[in-house]
């Protein structure tokens, strides 16, 4: 079958085998001599492509749940829509969510996903107690930071390449509401929004929205969304803040020409910009906060049949705003169009091959053709200028050369586990081939 992941790039010929139970996972793992694991297909480009792949999609069991304590024991093809769903009704909330919910826990552990809370929280994974990962031979091991703590800490944004998670022991977080506090605020360029972040270490969600069309003075004009779990009291009118209305989800059909995102955002931008008299703290709820494009279904097919690339880079809080200049002065000047770019704030690293490092994240969408291939190598120069590095679940074609710079402090650690476990380098991608992991 012919399969690709959210960027619709690249596209291979592929056998997906979908097992439901781990005897039939273990056949599959002992019968094949290279395969790796796939979640929900959320990550852009190749990391969860292989001539031969494993759908966790049907080990979507929940295994237990602590309700005092708020841990939960789930298996890895489990989404995280499906876990808000049914817990934040009970008043859970995941700890760490990322821009969708279409992820499953095997893909969060996998990629060590982050959200808009990392300066705080840190990535998924300092949320998971333990995990269930099968080896290539077949068993079936416990790890956790106690137990075989270089296997876990590997696995913790190790792509799928040391095993296939099976299942994750994680801590939920306590909610009142379904809601959230966000309050707006404009930055005139960089400089402004650089503060703005500075400021905001004591909100728990951050995030900023930049208008990469902008030059000169207004380079990197931005707005910032801050965001608190409302409490109960904030919302006397609402008679079950735990429980959500309906919404309406639209989808994209086809593939359309590759305009119209673009405007969309856009329009946004400016509507929000355009406001006259600043921003009223307003609450929303959490859909529409964490997951605003996830209404749309298949919003991937509005960047034409090409598919879409994402260049999502991460540097030092020392050189962050230098390189984030350059960056921004070559795309604007290149006139390929990302129009919106979205800034985070990262804090400490966890797990080896993890991507967040303490520093600024800079998050680009753009329709895959040849010239935004050109224009990413330019990006790729002021990355390695800057000793910055690029996330592998965001990635379908950085060069060896980039990613081992990049990650030239973690990769050997990492490489050391996977060849004590996976001696015959079973669990591999088209990326872990590319990039030599
Ligand atoms: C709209 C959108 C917004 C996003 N926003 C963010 C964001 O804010 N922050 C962020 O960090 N990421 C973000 N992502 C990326 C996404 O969270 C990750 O790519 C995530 O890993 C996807 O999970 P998945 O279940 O779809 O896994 P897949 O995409 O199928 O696989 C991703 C990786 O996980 C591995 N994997 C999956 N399941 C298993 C398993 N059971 N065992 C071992 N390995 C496994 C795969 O081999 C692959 O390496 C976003 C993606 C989209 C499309």
């Amino acid at each position: 079958m012919k399969i690709s992941n959210w960027g619709n790039y690249p596209v291979i010929d592929a056998e997906m085998v979908t097992p439901s139970s781990y005897d039939q996972v273990k056949q599959i793992a002992l019968r094949s001599p290279s395969l790796i694991a796939r979640g929900l297909g959320r990550c852009y480009g190749d990391s969860s492509l292989n001539e031969k792949i494993i759908s966790t999609t049907r080990l979507n069991h929940i295994v237990s749940f602590d309700e005092k304590n708020g841990i939960l024991c789930c298996e890895a093809g489990v989404s995280l829509e499906e876990i808000l769903d049914v817990f934040v009704p009970r008043g859970w909330f995941l700890p760490v969510t990322p821009g969708t919910k279409f992820v499953t826990i095997g893909g969060a552990v996998a990629s060590d996903v982050h959200g808009k809370n990392h300066h705080q929280a840190g990535s998924f994974c300092n949320y998971v107690h333990s995990l269930r990962l099968m080896l290539s031979d077949g068993k079936i091991i416990f790890c956790s930071k106690e137990e075989n703590r270089d296997i876990f800490e590997a696995t913790c944004g190790g792509m799928g390449l040391t095993g296939i998670i099976l299942e994750a022991t994680f801590q939920l977080i306590k909610i009142e509401t379904a809601y959230i506090r966000q309050k707006i605020e404009k930055a005139k360029n960089l400089e402004q929004i650089f503060q703005l972040f500075e400021a905001s270490n004591n909100s728990t969600y951050t995030v900023a929205w930049i208008d990469c069309l902008q030059k000169g003075n207004h380079l990197g004009r931005s707005v910032m969304i801050r965001g608190e779990h409302a409490l109960a009291k904030e919302i006397p009118a609402v008679k079950n803040p735990l429980i959500l209305p309906e919404k309406m989800k639209f989808n994209i059909p086809f593939n359309f020409p590759n305009i119209s995102l673009s405007a969309f955002s856009v329009k946004i931008f400016n509507e929000i910009w355009n406001l006259k008299y600043g921003f009223v703290p307003s609450i929303i709820d959490y859909n529409t906060f964490f997951y605003p494009l996830d209404s749309i279904l298949h919003w991937n097919r509005l960047y034409g049949k090409n598919g879409l690339a994402q260049y999502q880079c991460l540097f030092s809080k020392e050189s962050s705003y230098e390189a984030i200049k350059e960056l921004l002065e070559i795309i604007s000047k290149s006139g390929e169009g990302s129009p919106l770019g979205v800034l985070k704030l990262f804090g400490k690293q966890n797990g080896i091959l993890s991507f967040p490092q303490e520093g600024y994240t800079l998050a680009l969408d753009f329709p895959v053709r040849n010239s935004v291939f050109q224009l990413f190598q330019k990006l790729d120069e002021v990355v390695m200028k800057y000793n910055g590095r690029i996330y592998l679940t965001k990635d379908s074609r950085m060069s060896t050369e980039v990613f081992k710079h990049g990650y030239r402090n973690d990769l050997p650690s990492f490489q050391i586990v996977k060849r004590r476990i996976d001696k015959e380098n079973k669990f591999q991608s088209l990326q872990s081939r590319r990039l030599e992991i």
